[in-house]
């Protein structure tokens, strides 16, 4: 069932990006580069199809990167946010969809008593650790490597040489000033969070409750409860970055399914809808310290914006119980049937899901952390995205980031990939 693909207009506009864009993009992932190929423009795109500029259709697994949990141009969405927009698209004063998103959210979150809404996840993890400096006057920061919250300088960090030393920056131009301040251990390893809470006094410990930026690699039996322990007896916060978990994995993100309630809750992602909103939220004094409430500064012209609001309501308004059933459903499909290809073609992959997050690993066990996520064949899963593309099947061009089935793929959609699945295994095994 090999579509044959052009790419004409693609290669044409790559081209002309490439002379304006850096790496012809405007965020690294979209350019492929991880799966050896060019990036591919998009023209339109219609519930859990995608078209490129050249007519090619695609079944799309990343439908944005997380946002889209009810695929692309749902129409009550679309409706809300052009309704939105015939309003005014931004006034830089208060509007009843904020309240109403924020009471959304902490009906869903009851770690949320209050909200503050930025246009990014970057700027809410930023903002998030802001205030847990603020609120226990320390300034370190525990993070796990191959966790990602943003490009935020200080949470742009990696390893240094010693167990529990300061972060090294992982990237020019981040000053080691601002990584000086971050410790970074390994995932899902208790004995080396209880090292560095002995040897540091951290304002906050922040993770991924269900870390889905280095492949999905869900916490072992008991390392949310530890970590939730070790703040509380060293006196500091703990902060669930639920950007792509939150309001997609359950009505209450990680946080509702393990049964632990962090501190403090950087969201992102689906409560966007698709367009720029995200926010960070905790308990009521501790959000109070945020300006004007508090002495915390943190603001944003296009915070609350409208239209992002708009398409969050609706977003959230749509995720109903039989919403996330369904969903748990449609992701079983294609976890199952990745699995079962795999078997059939003598492939060593493991498939790592949880409700709306699939990370089909080439590898012949679950990464436990960053070190075994990134002792995977990345070459293979590479081999494997080009074939899946050539067949009409859109994967996260990655083996770190995770795999986005949406409320819009339906059974259809799901034999196509499977389909094409089957037909990519035989090509590479
Ligand atoms: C995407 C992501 C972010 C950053 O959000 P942006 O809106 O891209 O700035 C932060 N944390 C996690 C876990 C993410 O996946």
């Amino acid at each position: 069932m090999s579509v044959s693909i052009t790419d004409a207009k693609s290669a044409e506009l790559y081209a002309r990006a490439l002379q304006r864009l850096p790496g012809g993009v405007n965020s690294p992932v979209r350019a492929m580069q991880a799966i050896g190929r060019d990036p591919i423009f998009i023209e339109r795109a219609d519930g859990a199809e995608i078209v490129d500029v050249d007519g090619n259709k695609y079944v799309d697994y990343v439908c944005s990167w997380g946002p889209l949990i009810h695929g692309h141009a749902h129409p009550e969405i679309v409706e809300a946010v052009v309704a939105a927009a015939h309003k005014g698209t931004s006034f830089g004063a208060p509007t009843a969809a904020e309240v109403e998103i924020a009471e959304e959210i902490a009906r869903r979150m009851p770690s949320v008593e209050m909200v503050r809404m930025t246009s990014s996840g970057t700027e809410a993890s930023m903002s998030a650790i802001r205030l847990a400096r603020a609120a226990t006057g320390r300034s370190k920061i525990l993070k796990f490597a191959g966790a990602y919250h943003g490009h935020v300088d200080g949470l742009l960090a990696q390893a240094g040489s010693g167990l529990a030393t300061a972060g090294i920056p992982a990237s020019p131009g981040v000053p080691e000033a601002a990584t000086h301040e971050t410790v970074i251990v390994d995932w899902n390893d208790g004995a080396a969070v209880a090292t560095a809470f002995a040897e540091h006094d951290f304002a906050a410990v922040i993770a991924e409750p269900y870390p889905a930026n280095m492949g999905l690699v869900p916490p072992v039996e008991g390392f949310l409860e530890l970590l939730r322990n070790q703040a509380d007896e060293h006196g500091a916060l703990l902060i669930f970055d639920e950007v792509i978990s939150g309001f997609r994995v359950a009505a209450g993100g990680a946080q509702e399914r393990e049964g632990v309630s962090p501190d403090l809750t950087v969201m992102g992602k689906v409560i966007g809808g698709g367009l720029p909103a995200a926010a960070y939220g905790g308990g009521r004094t501790l959000m109070e310290h945020i300006a004007p409430a508090g002495d915390v500064y943190q603001a944003g012209t296009l915070s609350g914006n409208p239209l992002a609001v708009a398409a969050g309501l609706a977003t959230l308004r749509l995720l109903d119980d039989p919403a996330y059933l369904k969903l748990g459903a449609i992701t079983e499909t294609l976890a199952s049937g990745l699995r079962d290809a795999a078997a059939q073609h003598g492939v060593a992959l493991t498939v790592v899901s949880v409700p709306g997050l699939v990370t089909p690993f080439f590898a012949e066990t679950a990464p436990r952390d960053y070190a075994g996520a990134q002792a995977a064949d990345h070459g293979a899963y590479a081999a494997f995205c080009r074939a899946l593309l050539a067949r009409g099947v859109y994967p996260p061009a990655s083996q770190y980031e995770a795999w986005f089935p949406s409320l819009a793929h339906g059974p259809a959609h799901l034999d196509r990939t499977l389909d094409a699945v089957n037909a990519a295994f035989a090509e590479i095994s």
